[in-house]
């Protein structure tokens, strides 16, 4: 089967001929039907994000149940699936609450989950070690819903847990409209009635931002600038809530600027910015947050949400053999929402 390989970072990611993998004992093949193309993925081939090569990448993936291992049950040939991507241990406490992405032995797992460490999804194929790490579609139509594995599933989770602050009249401020800050509004506007504020340096994404029913956008290339306007739509409470999916120091500072007192300021981006402490800055009661991907079962809301049309991923489909083109079209900020890529 065609499959996209990481090397090691620095090289660009290799089209490769491998042999289509046979499940072991309680494993399932998964017929690959669509493969989100992430910004970590940049991350892990232009920095060293500490991930072993080779290894197919593509870690937000869906499709088809192809085969099942020896003693799999409750699954058939051609369920519709999603592969759930933070795979834990399976046995530890964060585990058994289905919160693998805190799985508290993955520092000893010596992978991250298939396509950050382990073979992905950028594949016909794809070997999933446990039927655990799936989560039944439905009617969902599965190339539109690879994104939800992590383009929504990781706003979803960082949402969720602040959602006590965003209240009637409080506001919340999302920078970086792309995978999942695209995600991010849509599922604000779906589960809280706070005043919504989008953010990005690009206008098509700000446009993309109010396509989706934003009504305040902000352009963030002059950072003093919009910081007065954020603070201008926000008033004397400021920002209760800071949503940072880009994570760059300008991105850090900014929202450590507009943040108001008991607030939270949750960084999901992974450009390197560091959040500076002094005496009431970030303000006093302000939390800060740096939440990593999503539970199993918050994956399943994730899914209902979709299921009810209140959230619906914006993709460009491209043939799987393109890969490294999408990988540049990413990296130029050309990705309409996002990228996934089709075996
Ligand atoms: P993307 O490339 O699809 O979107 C990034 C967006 O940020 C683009 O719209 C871009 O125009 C905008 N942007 C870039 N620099 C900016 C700046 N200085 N100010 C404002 N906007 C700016 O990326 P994505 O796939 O949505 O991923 C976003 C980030 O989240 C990446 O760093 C990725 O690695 C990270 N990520 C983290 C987790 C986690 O669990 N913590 C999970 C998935 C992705
Ligand atoms: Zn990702
Ligand atoms: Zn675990």
């Amino acid at each position: 089967m065609k499959a996209i390989r990481f090397i090691r970072p620095g090289r660009p990611p290799e089209i490769v001929d491998v042999r289509t993998p046979t499940p072991a004992p309680g494993q399932i093949l998964v017929k690959i039907a669509g493969a989100g193309v992430c910004h970590s993925d940049l991350h892990i081939l232009d920095h060293d994000l500490g991930l072993q090569g080779p290894f197919i990448l593509g870690h937000e993936n869906s499709g088809h149940v192809a085969a099942l291992g020896a003693g799999v049950q409750g699954w058939k040939e051609g369920d519709p699936v999603l592969v759930y991507g933070p795979w834990g241990c399976g046995r530890c406490h964060a585990c058994q609450t289905s919160a693998e992405n805190y799985c508290e032995n993955h520092a000893s797992l010596g992978t991250m989950g298939g396509g950050l460490g382990s073979d992905g999804g950028m594949a016909e194929y794809m070997l999933v070690p446990s039927p655990r790490l799936l989560v039944p579609l439905g009617d969902l139509d599965p190339v539109d819903a690879a994104p939800l594995a992590d383009a929504a599933l990781t706003p979803y989770h960082a949402i969720k847990s602040a959602l006590p602050l965003m209240t009637p009249g409080a506001t919340v401020l999302v920078i970086g409209i792309g995978g999942l800050g695209h995600m991010a509004v849509q599922i604000l506007k779906a589960m809280t009635p706070a005043r919504l504020i989008a953010a990005d340096i690009d206008e098509s994404k700000l446009g993309h931002a109010r396509k989706l029913g934003v009504e305040h956008v902000v352009d963030t290339s002059d950072t003093d600038a919009a910081a007065e306007m954020i603070a201008g739509i926000a008033g004397p409470r400021g920002v209760a809530v800071a949503l940072d999916f880009v994570g760059a120091q300008a991105t850090v500072d900014l929202c450590v600027r507009v943040v108001g007192r008991n607030s939270r300021l949750t960084v999901v981006g992974l450009a390197g910015g560091v959040v500076h402490y002094a005496a009431n800055s970030p303000p006093y009661g302000c939390e800060v947050s740096v939440p990593y991907w999503g539970s199993r079962t918050e994956l399943m809301e994730v899914v209902a949400l979709a299921a009810a049309g209140r959230i619906r991923a914006g993709i460009e489909r491209f043939p799987l053999e393109e890969a490294v083109q999408v990988y540049q079209r990413l990296r130029d900020g050309k990705i309409r929402g996002r990228a996934v890529l089709q075996p």
